[in-house]
């Protein structure tokens, strides 16, 4: 394996804790006994190995040696991790492997008791911090697919090509639910829906877990996305009520489905940092949901305990909060690892941390490394990681960018457009960019960097592959209105441009100016415009909200211009559906579905978007024929659909709830279930759904923040394309 000796050396193999055939508490049991202090809170930390500005840099093929023992041999840590943009971009599949086997080999040959550390990376549409690797669509354009099956390969695919470049922890899906566009983080998460976001992130852990050499994360517990300034890592204030109801149940579905990893929100609810809090940590995630994998930090959020949010004067203090607070491994940068390893030791030593607490979050660690194999097949071979990953699964990613295009508007049916036009003009700053396409955290933190080429096919290439040279280019906007009077369409890709975290919040998520000017000034010649948005929020469009066909192609990866170009000619016919409403105006935040009645318009609810959530047309139409419903602690929904129309087609069958009255305000929907259909042309079925009854729980509480979660008895209507049937819960 790339000219090194990759074997466990030096213990004798096949006894205690080595025994592959051992069960894992037993060997887990058995090092526990023998780790010192040292070495168990070195286990409990997770530095950066690549910071590129650290001393920890990837440089000509090794690693710098200095910081390997400062990390690995000082230190004892046992994992580390590659975040995002900290592995030099132009790394290969085959250099990430021999990179990933060293460090490994380094632990290994310098631990005491050769205990092989985990490695985590952020691979969050596919592995995409990896030239070559196939990046599938950014998790909100799976939101739009409404296909837990589509995410379970995409989870699956994405485990092979982590694993094959020697990783075996990923920090992914978000469980976040979606709230706030000035967010810069929107785009990472599935849906404004609960159940929605919960159902895709559990396909997603089940699809990431498959093999069991790569574990999944349920990020970012609890509320991360729910910052009220709208800016990334400030202070969320959620009653339990918005907690219960619509925070939790995504990230608990997703334990649910077997999580092996768990990593707390940066940001404080409610005047507690996450980190600090025993109430989510401990007894919400262990004591009442049952959660036995490992809690890791968010990055340097144990130390910012101390520094950023001043709950102790001490790096110590800081640890100990943190950990007893319930949080196992701290995700640290290289120069701060000394404060939290010597900190938590004295932490120990003083008594403010017990040993049995240290024993807990070590053993938990061990389990991960035993349950992944990582004691018996430390290595991965890396001769083999270019045929598994350069340009894998692409029909995957084909599908899911396809699914996931969301069709908002098509006055007169101008769409599909024929293959057999003379002339179509391509234009707009997202028309032929694969940066654009695939969003943050993609080769770079911030998204691809300048002059760096990561293959794909552009939304001008799509195109050109399907009607060649009749897709013309045209990049200046004035020559793209000029070329526009004399061709048959034009196609203008506007968006955003990618980010990541922070740098990626926007105060006035909008469409530019400029690109506003350009939609218009298209339209201005009467010809037919077709305006494709690639952005990971839905922008308000102003000026461009008159477009007459609208496509929301969201962040659809390496293969989206396949999928986009086949959607526009029809050789598809768009499915996707959205997971998330739109608002009219940038300002007018936050915008979802289930907003209370209010009484300021005498209607019943403020909900006034743009585009409402599971809003998305498509080329046939479909009809519901009917709903009927049985009751029971499982409710089972019988829907008969349709497609009424001349082409063949998903069809995204949606079931809410809704309670006509009821003693306190509940959203005047909820989706209880959800299914996607494949129909062709004239074919009608039917098609039947289960929820527990249960899903329908509300929060009641009162304003004294007393509260209880139950179903109400009473009347309810369960919806289905604007059919409806009643179900009686006493
Ligand atoms: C992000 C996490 C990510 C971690 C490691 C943090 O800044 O909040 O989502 O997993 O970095 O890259």
């Amino acid at each position: 394996l790339s000219g090194l000796a990759l074997s466990a050396t030096g213990a004798s193999a096949q006894s205690g804790y080595q025994d592959p055939h051992a069960p894992v508490p037993a060997r887990v049991a058995d090092l526990l006994k023998r780790m010192t202090l040292e070495e168990k809170v070195g286990q409990m930390t997770q530095p950066a190995v690549l910071n590129m500005q650290g001393d920890c840099q990837w440089a000509g093929g090794a690693l710098v040696d200095s910081c390997m023992k400062h990390v690995l041999v000082d230190l004892k840590a046992g994992s580390v991790l590659s975040g995002g943009g900290e592995t030099p971009p132009q790394n290969t599949p085959k250099d990430w492997a021999d990179m990933v086997n060293t460090i490994q080999k380094y632990a290994i040959d310098h631990s005491r008791l050769h205990i092989p550390i985990v490695y985590g990376v952020d691979a969050v549409h596919g592995h995409n911090n990896v030239l070559g690797a196939t990046k599938f669509p950014q998790q909100v354009g799976i939101g739009a697919t409404w296909d837990p099956r589509l995410a379970e390969q995409m989870g699956e695919s994405t485990s092979r090509a982590v694993k094959a470049t020697g990783p075996q922890w990923d920090f992914a899906p978000v469980e976040d639910i979606s709230r706030d566009t000035r967010w810069g983080r929107y785009y990472e998460t599935y849906s404004e829906d609960p159940y929605l976001a919960g159902s895709l992130g559990a396909a997603t852990i089940q699809g990431l877990q498959k093999t069991g050499q790569v574990a999944g994360t349920v990020k970012h517990f609890a509320g991360y996305s729910a910052p009220f300034s709208g800016h990334d890592r400030t202070e969320a204030h959620i009653d339990q009520r918005e907690l219960q109801d619509t925070f939790l149940p995504a990230y608990k579905a997703a334990v649910d489905a077997g999580a092996l990893t768990l990593m707390a929100n940066s940001g404080s609810i409610n005047g507690i940092p996450a980190h600090a809090s025993h109430y989510l940590l401990t007894d919400l995630l262990r004591r009442q949901w049952g959660f036995k994998g490992v809690v890791v930090s968010d990055w340097q959020d144990v130390e910012n305990l101390q520094t950023a949010y001043h709950l102790s004067d001490s790096y110590a203090g800081a640890a100990a909060i943190a950990v007893n607070a319930g949080v196992d491994m701290a995700m640290i940068q290289p120069g701060s690892v000394d404060g939290f390893v010597n900190g938590l030791i004295s932490d120990v030593k003083s008594g403010k941390v017990s040993k049995q607490r240290i024993d807990e979050a070590v053993s938990r660690i061990l389990t991960l490394k035993f349950k992944l194999g990582l004691f018996d097949h430390p290595y991965v071979d890396a001769s083999q990681a270019n045929g598994i990953v350069l340009g894998a699964d692409k029909d995957l990613a084909v599908q899911a960018a396809t699914e996931s295009q969301t069709l908002l508007k098509n006055d007169g049916n101008v769409l599909p457009l024929s293959t057999g036009l003379g002339k179509v003009v391509v234009t707009g700053p997202s028309a032929d960019s694969i940066p654009n396409q695939d969003g943050g955290w993609t080769i770079g933190w911030q998204g691809i960097p300048d002059g760096v080429d990561d293959p794909g096919v552009t939304i001008y290439q799509g195109i050109k592959n399907l009607i060649g040279d009749h897709a013309k280019l045209v990049k200046d906007s004035g020559d793209a209105v000029d070329q526009t009077k004399g061709a048959d369409a034009a196609v203008v890709v506007v968006g955003e441009k990618p980010g990541a975290e922070g740098a990626n919040d926007n105060e006035t998520p909008e469409l530019a100016a400029d690109q506003q000017k350009l939609v218009d000034d298209l339209q201005a010649t009467g010809k037919p415009v077709i305006v494709v948005v690639v952005a990971g929020r839905p922008l308000a469009l102003g000026g461009a909200a008159d477009a007459k066909q609208l496509l929301m192609s969201w962040l659809p990866g390496s293969e989206g211009g396949t999928a986009v170009a086949n959607v526009l000619f029809g050789k598809a016919n768009p499915s996707g559906r959205l997971p998330v409403s739109w608002p009219k105006v940038a300002g007018d935040e936050p915008m979802f579905y289930q907003q209370l009645a209010g009484t300021n318009s005498g209607t019943s609810s403020s909900y006034d978007p743009l585009f409402g959530f599971g809003a998305g047309l498509s080329y046939t139409s479909y009809a519901v024929n009917g709903v009927s419903v049985s009751g029971g602690s499982t409710v089972k929904v019988s829907v008969k659909v349709a497609n009424t129309g001349s082409r063949d087609g998903d069809m995204v069958v949606p079931v809410f709830a809704q309670q006509p009255v009821s003693r306190i305000l509940v959203p005047p929907n909820r989706l209880v279930a959800y299914t996607r259909v494949p129909l062709r042309a004239g074919q009608s079925t039917t098609v039947s759904l289960t929820f527990p009854l249960s899903r329908l729980a509300v929060t009641q509480g009162d304003i004294d923040g007393s509260s209880t979660r139950s179903v109400i008895p009473g009347q309810y209507k369960i919806v289905a394309g604007g059919r409806s049937a009643d179900l009686t819960v006493r």
